[in-house]
């Protein structure tokens, strides 16, 4: 408990240490220049490719012909992917690695549009061209593959159960009982498999920040999906909720891409291999203290 709390100062803290950064856009020692053009800071710990060559990707000869990244995004997902409702400003790991991946395409954060789109929403957004690609805690699998593909994993979580700061009965997954009722968000691997592995009652939102509402009001008993994004919610209001029990799955994150575009697929892949140490600059800025525990995962090619 007294942990628990510590952690989720911290990630208070790093929040405003975040702020007072953007805030002062101070130059960090040893900030890389960069050979392609651009700068590295704390900030945006990539560069802006110059000259970029992509051939065979139908998705980068679309973004190159409209001259804007088309991202699809979580946004009511703090640490990962969050919408500042006061100043209007995106942040998040997800957000972050969305911008790292137009920056390699050769496209500035100014020349990203961003799009919600809801975990039910994504395979569709995608098949339909909507977006040029997502990236929002989405969960590489077999029937999301059918559609889309899929570059990465880029990140590794697993699903956990958020719940009233002074509930003592819901331990774990385990002690689940018919009695509760757990919300999720339509169309995730969280509720399917709270379905599947417990006899809980379930409600669906679109989103997480509807359920985590729900739990504050005491309609639902539980909140349950990855443990990264609960562990977000706790850290807003740790005197009213808190994440529970251990990690019961295995989600592993993906870029979610149209299906078969191999070269935008190696293209993004290559960048996560390759990429030094941005993927852990991208970490330590949005999620370093917050007490998700990660590194970076290989990539899987035949993702
Ligand atoms: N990672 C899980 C999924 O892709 C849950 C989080 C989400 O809905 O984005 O279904």
């Amino acid at each position: 408990m007294q942990k628990k709390n510590r952690v989720v100062g911290a990630f208070a803290g790093l929040a405003l240490a975040a702020l007072a950064l953007t805030a002062c856009n101070s130059g960090t020692p040893g900030a890389d220049p960069g050979a392609s053009g651009g700068a590295t800071d704390a900030a945006n710990p990539w560069t802006v490719a110059t000259d970029v060559t992509l051939t065979g990707s139908p998705t980068f000869d679309r973004i190159k012909s409209a001259g804007v990244v088309k991202v699809g995004v979580k946004e009511d997902q703090p640490g990962l992917g969050y919408l500042d409702p006061v100043t209007n400003t995106r942040s998040g790991f997800d957000v972050d690695v969305a911008r790292w991946i137009a920056a390699s395409l050769g496209f500035d954060a100014d020349k990203i549009t961003f799009q919600p789109i809801a975990s039910a929403n994504r395979e569709q957004a995608i098949v339909n061209g909507d977006i040029d690609y997502y990236v929002g805690t989405y969960s590489i699998t077999d029937k999301r593959k059918q559609q889309i593909s899929f570059a990465g994993p880029y990140f590794i979580t697993g699903q956990g159960l958020l719940v009233a700061a002074n509930n003592d009965k819901i331990t774990g997954k385990d002690s689940l009982t018919a009695d509760e009722t757990v919300c999720s968000a339509t169309g995730s691997t969280s509720i399917q498999r709270i379905k599947e592995q417990t006899p809980a009652k379930t409600k669906e939102y679109d989103t997480y920040s509807a359920c985590v509402e729900d739990l504050k009001n005491g309609q639902v008993d539980a909140v349950t999906t990855d443990e990264a994004i609960l562990i977000g919610y706790a850290a807003q209001a740790p005197d009213q909720l808190k994440v529970v029990g251990e990690p019961f799955s295995e989600e592993r994150y993906g870029v979610g891409i149209a299906k078969g575009d191999a070269a935008f697929q190696t293209f993004i892949n290559t960048m996560f291999t390759d990429g030094g140490s941005t993927w852990q600059a991208i970490f330590d800025k949005n999620l370093g203290a917050s007490g998700v525990k990660a590194t970076q995962p290989k990539v899987d090619a035949a993702e």
